[in-house]
């Protein structure tokens, strides 16, 4: 067992419980429980999070897979990610390793974050920390494995980052150092105070944006809407490229009406904020629904830049060309991409080469 690692963000209660407030379930723990992620929980009156030290899953990616269109266009990230997860989408494409510490570990986890066969922690706590699947890390094994690797950044992507915020951070503070940059793939379910600490090491998100009904969050993914659209404009209030995605589902969230209200929101925070309509493919506990027609994901394009959206992608559908980006005022091809490969970038110090118009975004030019 390596070393226990305290969390950050919480408070102690009464009678042996803490409040973790990392993000907007706000957990209430008893002595040993665990939280509504699975890797966070309460000995002896502290919270500790059980992902400190181990990846999951490590890969070199195109950033384009995050997918980040306008952040350093054509470059690679080193991406993490550990197991648990403060959502449980239905439709989750990771759920093998977001899901695995409610379904795996011992104890079984209330909807408000205790756990409801407790036993005494001596019985099965060190048994769960040995249980965590992945590789031992450090930030500095991580940060040098993405030098080594030639990335431009780290991403913390996968599951949800936020459950181990203590090991991105802590990675991210280092990155920076070593001049990576450091993005989160989310879907922005943080809490303001940590979110306001992170944006100090972070450069960018792709935050999902999954529905627009509260019903639709709870139902589906376990969550509130509110605390998810206040966190993507404090993401991009506090200086971080944003850039947005929805998963279009048919029968879901694919109504005018829906895509609209998604789109008229994005453009309130900001009309440089590109917006990917993602294809849908049935996978975990949502079977019931077909591949989202592309019309569909057309649609949703006309209906982004309708709503004054500068940037529009209709992803995961290789080949059909929804993935370019083209010059907001003149309307030129700039970015060709087939899949999440750059086959050429046009941008030249940020701007298009035939009418001169500054492009948004980071580090676009080729
Ligand atoms: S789900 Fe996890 S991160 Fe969120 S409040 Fe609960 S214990 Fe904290």
């Amino acid at each position: 067992m390596n070393e226990r690692h305290e969390a950050r963000f919480y408070e102690v209660l009464q009678d042996g419980f803490v409040r973790c407030t990392l993000c907007p379930h706000r957990c209430r723990i008893a002595e040993g429980g665990r939280g509504v992620c699975g890797v966070r929980y309460c000995l002896g009156g502290k919270l500790y999070t059980l992902v400190y030290d181990k990846v999951v899953s490590q890969n070199i990616d195109p950033i384009e897979k995050k997918p980040l269109f306008h952040f350093y266009p054509g470059s690679r990230a080193y991406s993490i990610a550990a197991v648990g997860c403060s959502l449980h989408c239905a439709f989750c494409q990771n759920w093998e390793i977001s899901q695995w510490a409610k379904t795996q570990l011992p104890g079984r986890i209330s909807p408000h974050g205790e756990i409801e066969d407790r036993e005494p922690a001596s019985q099965w706590l060190e048994k769960l920390e040995e249980a965590i699947p992945g590789e031992s890390v450090t930030p500095q094994v991580i940060v040098g494995a993405a030098l080594a690797s030639g990335s431009t950044s780290i991403a913390y992507t996968y599951t949800e980052p936020t459950i181990f915020y203590e090991l991105a951070y802590d990675t991210a503070l280092l990155a920076r150092k070593q001049g990576l940059k450091n993005i989160f793939v989310t879907s922005g379910q943080i809490d303001a105070a940590p979110l306001r600490e992170l944006a100090t090491v972070l450069d960018a998100a792709n935050i999902d944006l999954k529905y627009f009904k509260e019903q639709s969050y709870q139902r589906i993914s376990g969550v509130h809407m509110q605390p998810i659209l206040d966190a993507i404009r404090l993401y991009r209030g506090l200086g971080l490229w944003v850039e947005v995605t929805t998963l279009v589902i048919p029968g879901v969230n694919d109504s005018d009406e829906e895509l609209k209200a998604i789109a008229e929101f994005v453009c309130s925070v900001g009309a440089e904020i590109p917006w990917h309509v993602s294809q849908f493919h049935p996978t975990y506990k949502m079977l019931d629904r077909p591949i989202t027609p592309l019309e569909t994901l057309q649609r949703a394009g006309r209906i982004g830049r309708a709503a004054g959206l500068r940037y529009v992608y209709e992803g995961n559908v290789p080949g059909v060309k929804g993935e370019d980006t083209f010059c907001c005022h003149c309307g030129a091809l700039l970015i060709d991409r087939y899949g999440f490969h750059v086959q050429s970038n046009r941008i030249r110090n940020g701007c298009c080469p035939d009418c001169g118009a500054s492009i948004d975004g980071v580090g676009m030019s080729g």
